[in-house]
């Protein structure tokens, strides 16, 4: 295609999300638009965000990547869920799985015959009915075939990487497929004096990069968004009330989970994440409630493995801005708001940009209808999101604890967002979650997390008594000792690493 006809987008950053952005856009918009990726290795990036949920699976084979060698470039893991500990009580752990509890059984949620099954003394813990707890527990994991038709779910996996890896990984991908790369600090902008529209990008050097089109793919900093477009940042850290993290990196250790840990502290929590070359620590804490010093020593004196570099600190403010897209400007990652990487949500906000990104690529001027239906669909998945981060604050039972205390106490005072009041109330008095639209977090997630943390419904289904007791405990039987054959026949985590990426 003649360069003349191709618009132009420019994306400004090059971290995790830039480069995904850039990625994409260049297998899926290319060649009718030009990309441009500007980025500051003077600035660097946020350098963390290692992480994911499922639905990484899909970017990546819309982009066509082999996962071996994705896995092998990135230094990257299986990931079958997250395991809280101390969260619903000191000594208390449980696993959200990623995939199904249970299976189905008629019409209702699983869940509703596991509630009459554990209180007639037929089910032990939940956990004992999701294959990828049960797999996390046993320390294994191997892709599963189901035969089509099969009454069992599939089992579901997300990964753990090298963050700069991965961007470096998407870099490599972008630039063989036509991204221009420009290396520069973005000092400037140019508007168009009639529309508005943001027209160029002034860098350092001299050099105007103009677009029809911008990514805002600046980090915190928000540089188009937040700075020039004014885009105010709406404020939730009255409900997420961590306001920093300190971030260090140690040697693997032993043995290799094929899941993420999430600590809970005095005034926060430690994230573990396994890679292949060494364990990704940080410690996500509230500044009002522990100081920094205290923070770190925390992290520091609890690693598994010999401390790889120095601690860092990165500041942050749960939030979101107004709007993800203002006039020819669109925020992807950081720049567009902030949720604490409990269920490590922030890659898969990118990807979900990029992808309604794709939906609403405009063919011709920005049309208001496109944006505000854009602006829409985000404020709902983020907002949705952020309740179910919230959940785990809120359900504890870190009793005695300032920072915990006063967490749960917000369900009390009536505090909580609407939804997520009315989704507790709902859930204690029935057993029920209503999904709505397409949030992002199933039934099954919110099922574990609440349960997991102790908070039970005082009914189930009253379907799920129809079910005689003799059947109801063949059912639950099969199920828990369908998942222990599955995970029996698969090999530790660490072998099936070593067997598909080689061993490191
Ligand atoms: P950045 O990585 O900060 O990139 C910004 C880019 O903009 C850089 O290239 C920078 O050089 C460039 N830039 C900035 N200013 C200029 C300028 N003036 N001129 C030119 N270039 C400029 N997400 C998950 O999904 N899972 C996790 O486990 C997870 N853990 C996290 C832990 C913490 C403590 C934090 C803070 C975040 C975590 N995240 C996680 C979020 C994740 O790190 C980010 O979503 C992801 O890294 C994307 O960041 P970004 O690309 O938006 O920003």
């Amino acid at each position: 295609m003649p360069a003349s006809h191709q618009r132009r987008i420019v994306i400004a950053g090059g971290g995790t999300a830039g480069w995904m952005t850039a990625a994409a856009l260049s297998r899926l918009a290319s060649p009718h638009w030009q990309i441009t990726l500007v980025e500051s290795e003077d600035i660097g990036t946020v350098g963390v965000g290692e992480a994911t949920i499922p639905m990484v699976r899909l970017f990546n084979q819309t982009l066509g990547i082999d996962e071996a060698q994705f896995l092998r470039e990135t230094h990257g893991t299986w990931k079958l869920g997250i395991a809280f500990e101390g969260w619903g009580g000191f000594d208390d752990r449980y696993i959200h799985g990623f995939g199904l509890t249970g299976r189905s059984l008629g019409v209702l949620p699983f869940h509703h015959y596991w509630l009459r099954g554990r209180a007639q003394g037929l089910a032990g813990p939940l956990g004992e009915f999701v294959l990828n707890a049960v797999a996390c527990d046993s320390n294994k994991f191997a892709h599963i075939d189901r035969p089509q038709g099969s009454a069992l779910p599939p089992m579901p996996y997300a990964y753990h990487f090298d963050a700069s890896l991965y961007a470096a990984f998407l870099r490599r991908y972008a630039e063989a497929r036509g991204v221009r790369r420009i290396e520069g600090r973005i000092v400037g902008f140019d508007r168009d004096a009639a529309s508005g529209d943001l027209s160029a990008l002034r860098l350092d050097r001299g050099e105007v990069i103009e677009a029809d089109l911008f990514v805002d793919c600046s980090g915190f900093r928000s540089l188009l968004l937040g700075q020039e477009m004014g885009v105010e940042y709406v404020d939730w850290s009255h409900w997420l009330k961590c306001d920093r993290a300190v971030a260090v990196p140690c040697a693997r250790a032993e043995p290799l989970v094929p899941y993420t840990r999430s600590i809970a502290q005095p005034a926060g929590w430690c994230w573990r994440i396994p890679l292949q070359h060494r364990t990704g620590n940080g410690h996500v804490f509230c500044s009002d409630m522990m100081s920094e010093d205290e923070a770190t020593a925390r992290l520091v004196g609890r690693l598994d493995g010999e401390q790889l570099a120095d601690p860092r600190t990165i500041r942050f403010k749960a939030g979101r801005r107004a709007k993800f897209w203002e006039r020819n400007v669109v925020a992807v990652g950081l720049s567009s708001g902030f949720i604490e990487p409990l269920e490590s949500t922030s890659i898969h906000l990118i990807q979900t940009a990029i992808s309604r990104l794709v939906d609403f690529l405009p063919n011709g001027p920005v049309q208001d209808a496109d944006r505000d239906a854009y602006n829409r669909l985000a404020t709902f998945e983020i907002e949705r999101i952020r309740d179910f981060v919230i959940l785990h604050y809120v359900a504890n039972g870190r009793y005695g604890e300032p920072f915990w205390d006063s967490l749960r106490q917000m369900e009390a005072d009536g505090q909580l967002p609407e939804a997520l009041g009315e989704r507790l109330a709902m859930f204690r008095a029935s057993g029920r979650v209503v999904r709505e639209h397409d949030e992002l977090f199933d039934v099954p997630g919110w099922v574990q997390v609440m349960i997991g943390q102790g908070v039970m419904p005082e009914r189930w289904h009253p379907l799920a008594d129809q079910v005689a007791p003799a059947s109801l405990k063949g059912f639950l039987d099969t199920v828990r000792g369908a998942y222990e054959k599955d995970v029996a026949r698969m090999p530790s985590h660490a072998e099936y690493v070593a067997h598909v990426c080689g061993q490191v």
